[in-house]
C-alpha cells in the first residue's frame, strides 16, 4: 500500500516518526508492565503450591524426624525434589543445623534468583507439640518465567499485531488525508511558479472540505488578487507610458518651437523680419552658384531710404522704425515669393532675384521706387512721406560672386544717390 501510493513529504514523515516514536513506547510500556503483573501473579500461584506441597509433606517428614527414619526422609526429600516446582529443599533440625540440604541443579548452572516457603516441623506427645526443626522449600524465577512464557508470547503477539494494523491504518490515513493532497497543492501550485500564470487556479479533485480546502481557497484569493493587482499595474504602466509619450510629444513640440524660433532670430532681423545681413549674403551666394551653373540670369537691387537720418531726426527713432518696416512690407508685396530680401545696413536692404535679367530687374526696381514715393505712411497721426534710391546689378558671368554683384550694385547705388535721390540705376 505505502510502496504504491506517492512518496510521503517530509511533514508526514515527521508526524508518522513521532506518532509512532510514542505510540511504541506507550506499547512497550503497557507488555512491561503486563509482563511483570504476569510474573508476580504466577510466582505467588508457585508460592501457594510450595505451601500446599509443605502442608502435604510435612506430616511425613515431621514422622521420619522423630522416628530417626533417615530412610524414609531420603525417599521422601527425593521425592520433592523431582516435583517440577521446586529447584531446592533444606531441612534444619531445632537448633536450626542443617540435616538435608539438596538441590535440582548443579552448582554451575545456579538460577538467576529464587524464592522459598518456610515451615515448622514438630510432633505432638500427649497433646504437646514438640518443635522437631523447619522445612524450606525452594523455586526460581526460571520455573516461574516458564509458566509465563506462553502468556507473555501472547501479548507480545498481539501487540505487534496491533502495532502493525495500525501502522499500515495509519500511512492509509496519512496519503488519503494530508500527503496526496498537499502533495496534489504542492505540485499544482509549482505549476503555477514555473508557468508564471497566475490567472491559472488551484483545483485539487476530491477534496473534502477540511484545512486544506481552506488552503487552496486562500491561496486561490492571492492568486485573484496578485492577478488584479498585475492588471491595475499594467493599466498603471500604459497610463504612465501615454503620459510620457504625451510629455515628449509635447516638449518636442515645444523644442521645434524654440528651434524654430532660434533659427529665426538667428536669420532674421528683429524689426522688419526679413533675412539679415549674414543670412542673405549666404543663402544668394547658394543661389547665385545654382543660377550660374544653370546659365541663368539673376539680379541683384541695393536699395537705401533716401535722407533717412532727418526722418529719425523729425519724427523720432520709433517712427523711423516703423518707415523701415513699412519699406519691406511695400517691397514684399512687390517680389516674387522666390525673390530673396534682407537687411544690410541700417537703412540699406538688398533684394535677389534669381531667373531675372536686367530689364526685369530694372522694370521691379522702378515699381518699388514709385510705389514707396507714392505712398505716405500715418503714424501716430504723423504723415510721413519717404523715398528710396536703387542700384541694380544683373549677373551673367560665371566668375562673378555675391560679394562682387553687391559692391557693383552699391557703385550704382552711389550714383542714383549723386543723381539727387529717389531713382533707380543700372
Ligand atoms: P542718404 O540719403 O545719403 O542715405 O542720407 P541718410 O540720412 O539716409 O544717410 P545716413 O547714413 O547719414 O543716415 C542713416 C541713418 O539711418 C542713420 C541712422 O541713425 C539711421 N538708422 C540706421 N538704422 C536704423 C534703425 O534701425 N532705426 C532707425 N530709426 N534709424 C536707423
Ligand atoms: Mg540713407
Ligand atoms: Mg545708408
Amino acid at each position: 500500500m505505502f510502496a504504491s501510493s506517492p512518496r510521503p513529504n517530509n511533514l508526514s514523515q515527521k508526524m508518522l516518526l513521532v506518532i509512532f516514536s510514542i505510540y511504541l513506547g506507550v506499547t512497550c510500556l503497557i507488555t512491561c508492565t503486563q509482563f511483570l503483573t504476569e510474573y508476580l501473579k504466577t510466582q505467588d500461584s508457585i508460592s501457594s503450591e510450595l505451601k500446599q506441597l509443605e502442608e502435604t509433606v510435612r506430616g511425613p517428614i515431621s514422622s521420619s524426624l522423630w522416628q530417626y527414619n533417615q530412610a524414609q526422609l531420603d525417599v521422601l526429600i527425593e521425592g520433592l525434589i523431582k516435583m517440577p516446582i521446586i529447584v531446592g529443599v533444606d531441612v534444619f533440625d531445632k537448633d536450626g543445623e542443617s540435616i538435608i540440604s539438596k538441590r535440582a541443579y548443579s552448582p554451575s548452572a545456579v538460577p538467576l534468583s529464587t524464592f522459598d516457603s518456610k515451615t515448622e516441623l514438630s510432633w505432638g506427645v500427649n497433646g504437646d507439640r514438640i518443635f522437631l526443626g523447619s522445612l524450606v522449600l525452594y523455586s526460581s524465577s526460571e520455573i516461574v518465567l516458564d509458566r509465563v512464557l506462553f502468556g507473555f508470547s501472547l501479548i507480545i503477539m498481539t501487540a505487534f499485531i496491533k502495532l502493525t494494523i495500525l501502522f499500515w491504518l495509519f500511512i492509509w490515513a496519512f496519503n488519503r488525508y494530508l500527503a496526496t493532497p498537499l502533495k496534489g497543492l504542492m505540485s499544482q501550485v509549482n505549476d503555477v511558479q514555473i508557468s508564471q500564470d497566475i490567472s491559472k487556479r488551484i483545483a485539487l479533485p476530491d477534496i473534502e472540505n477540511n484545512e486544506i480546502r481552506q488552503l487552496q481557497e486562500h491561496m486561490n484569493n492571492m492568486l485573484s488578487a496578485i492577478e488584479a493587482d498585475q492588471v491595475q499595474l499594467l493599466e498603471d504602466e500604459q497610463a504612465k507610458r501615454a503620459w510620457l509619450e504625451d510629455a515628449v510629444a509635447k516638449r518636442t513640440a515645444a523644442l521645434q518651437v524654440s528651434n524654430e524660433k532660434l533659427k529665426e532670430l538667428a536669420t532674421r532681423d528683429s524689426l522688419t523680419k526679413v533675412l539679415n545681413r549674414g543670412s542673405f549674403f549666404e543663402t544668394a551666394q547658394h543661389l547665385l552658384t545654382l543660377s550660374q551653373r544653370q546659365k541663368s540670369p539673376a539680379s541683384f537691387v541695393l536699395m537705401d531710404l533716401d535722407l533717412f537720418k532727418s526722418i529719425n531726426d523729425t519724427y523720432g527713432h520709433f517712427i523711423g522704425d516703423q518707415v523701415l518696416v513699412h519699406f519691406t512690407n511695400t517691397i514684399q508685396t512687390l517680389v516674387r515669393k522666390s525673390d530673396l530680401i534682407g537687411r544690410v545696413g541700417g537703412e540699406e536692404f538688398a533684394i535677389y532675384l534669381p531667373d531675372t535679367d536686367e530689364k526685369d530687374a530694372l522694370n521691379i526696381a522702378e515699381k518699388i521706387r514709385a510705389e514707396v514715393a507714392r505712398s505716405i505712411l500715418d503714424v501716430e497721426g504723423k504723415q510721413v512721406n519717404y523715398t528710396v534710391s536703387i542700384g541694380v546689378e544683373t549677373s551673367y558671368l560665371e566668375e562673378q560672386s555675391i560679394g562682387d554683384l553687391f559692391k557693383r550694385a552699391d557703385l550704382k547705388l552711389y550714383g542714383a544717390k549723386d543723381k539727387g535721390r529717389n531713382c533707380v540705376e543700372n
